[in-house]
């Protein structure tokens, strides 16, 4: 090759041939820089099946590049050479090949745009960054919706964006006359269960993808999980795959029951697409067209397909927005002043609250657990705990395959936690065992009663929501959507207040 003119920087999670940072690529004069690195699976302590998710994400679609003759500078985790960072390679890769530019589309992350652009600043040049595609709207689209708003809510940005992109829209309105279908959707399933659920599609690993996963087992040998049932997609035609057995198969019932659970019943009616997503496997613009084609053949009724695009065109573009327009400080946000430890057993599923325990291990054993389980089950927990933000975040990041700090921090932080003060969500999610055991928990069979809140078979949950409302009383009765729930409160005497204090004491000493 001649003196290189373009160096396209493709991150883990930038796996698209059509990736905005390949415009005007010119296999004869620009080149492709990947590099595995320790310190993107070390910085939180990424889980197996997270680790093997990137790794062999990055080298299929490395294989795709060079089948396509684009020439490619590629660091892998176990030469003897790497470096361990993305700095440290990039740096290196600078020196040796002076590139007349560098190129990057817009990262998931706020600490690896930071330190790529330092590197590349040092070494004379300038990054040139694109914007992502795969979103609907820009950063700066989101910063003009924000504008003048003394609060946001992700309603309305929905809306705007439905009309903004004729989603679901027939002559300005929305399709059958409502913005929402909640009375249809987000019911729980009878006590005869789900009955039998469609099997989503899960992927043998090819050669590839085991020559990963021997590698995972043994450099990351003491990282959170199993790699066992590893079975994700790994490539785009794996990805297309699995959206369509969502759509045929899945999709119809996805509404219904997308806010429920069920004991051993780990995927439901959920798309399990979020991993493909955020590699950019799958475009955003894609999956939603793909739902909305599927309400207009008629092989999925309306209320899934508006509650399935809702949280791809509505919750996954607003949280992207929070996210750029937040960062660096909303990492550090901590408006409740959650102070305590994240419990020991979060990273090994090893407690006696059977909720807790099935989310737990499921997460650890496929890397995924649905939004539910997410929010309701280990994020309820947490905020009612009073878990310090920075520590839960570490492990959302870690154990997830979907995990890129754009999505995970506000749905922690923000959703979850309550800890932006009110930015994501309108009211901290607090709820008490009851909801997790009308939604369809394993309340059955757990030693704990959802509906007692002191005394020895109290629900661990049941007891903290009440000691949390105590705690944030004076906060809460500022909050209108908490009115309720702060007069409940206020019928509890004093003699059953310390009743609920001394439980919560002898949760606290028992871990
Ligand atoms: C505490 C917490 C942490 C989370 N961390 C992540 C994360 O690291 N990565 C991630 O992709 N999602 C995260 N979510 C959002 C959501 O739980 C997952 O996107 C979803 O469970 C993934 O499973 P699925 O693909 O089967 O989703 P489905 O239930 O089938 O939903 C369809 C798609 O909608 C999108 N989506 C749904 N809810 C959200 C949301 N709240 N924010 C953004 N996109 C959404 C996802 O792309 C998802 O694939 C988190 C939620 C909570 C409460
Ligand atoms: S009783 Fe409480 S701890 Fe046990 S499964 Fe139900 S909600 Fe979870």
């Amino acid at each position: 090759m001649k003196r290189l003119r373009t160096l396209v920087l493709v991150l883990g999670d930038q796996l698209d041939l059509q990736v905005a940072a390949f415009d005007g690529f010119d296999a004869a004069q620009d080149a492709v820089w990947m590099a595995e690195v320790d310190e993107e699976s070390t910085h939180v302590w990424s889980s197996k099946q997270r680790i093997a998710l990137f790794l062999s994400a990055m080298r299929h679609f490395a294989q795709a590049l060079q089948s396509m003759g684009r020439p490619l500078f590629y660091r892998r985790i176990d030469d003897p050479d790497n470096l361990g960072s993305l700095a440290a390679e990039l740096q290196a890769t600078l020196k040796k090949l002076a590139p007349e530019q560098v190129v990057m589309t817009m990262p998931g992350d706020w600490r690896v745009l930071q330190s790529i652009r330092d590197v590349v600043t040092a070494s004379g040049k300038v990054l040139e960054l694109r914007d992502d595609r795969h979103f609907f709207i820009t950063v700066a689209d989101f910063s003009r919706h924000m504008h003048g708003r003394k609060s946001l809510r992700m309603e309305y940005f929905y809306r705007e964006l439905r009309q903004r992109f004729g989603v679901l829209m027939q002559d300005g309105k929305p399709l059958g006359g409502a913005w929402n279908f909640d009375a249809e959707n987000r019911q729980a399933f009878g006590p005869e269960g789900p009955g039998l659920l469609p099997e989503p599609v899960r992927f043998q690993a090819d050669p590839l993808t085991r020559e990963v996963i021997a590698l995972v087992k043994a450099r990351f040998a003491k990282h959170p999980g199993s790699l066992d049932s590893f079975a994700w997609p790994v490539n785009r035609e794996q990805a297309l795959q699995a959206l369509q057995s969502f759509i045929e198969h899945r999709l119809p019932m996805f509404g219904r029951y997308q806010d429920a659970m069920w004991p051993g019943e780990p995927w439901l009616y959920h798309s399990l697409l979020s991993a493909a997503l955020n590699l950019k496997l799958l475009d955003a613009h894609e999956v939603v067209q793909a739902a909305e084609a599927a309400y207009k053949a008629g092989s999925a009724p309306l209320e899934s397909v508006e509650g399935f695009i809702r949280q791809i065109l509505g919750w996954r573009e607003y949280v992207r927005g929070i996210y750029w327009t937040q960062m660096p400080g909303y990492a550090e946000r901590n408006s409740l002043n959650a102070s305590r430890d994240l419990p020991a057993w979060y990273w090994t599923g090893e407690t006696d609250m059977a909720c807790l325990r099935d989310a737990l291990k499921q997460t650890l054993q496929h890397g995924y657990a649905h939004h539910i389980q997410r929010l309701m089950v280990t994020g309820l927990f947490a905020l009612l705990l009073g878990v310090e933000p920075r520590q839960l975040h570490a492990w959302y990041l870690s154990v997830y395959v979907d995990a890129v700090e754009w999505v995970e921090l506000p749905n922690t932080l923000g959703m979850s936690q309550y800890a932006d003060g009110g930015l994501m969500a309108s009211k901290p999610y607090a709820a008490t065992g009851k909801y997790i055991q009308r939604m369809g928990g394993p309340c059955g069979t757990c030693r704990y009663d959802p509906g007692a809140r002191t005394g020895e078979r109290a629900c661990p949950f049941t007891t903290l929501y009440w000691d949390f409302l105590m705690r944030h009383a004076g906060m809460l009765s500022r909050n209108a959507r908490m009115a309720l729930q702060v007069k409940n409160l206020e019928r509890i005497d004093p003699a059953e207040r310390a009743a609920i204090a001394l439980r919560v004491e002898s949760l606290l000493r028992h871990g």
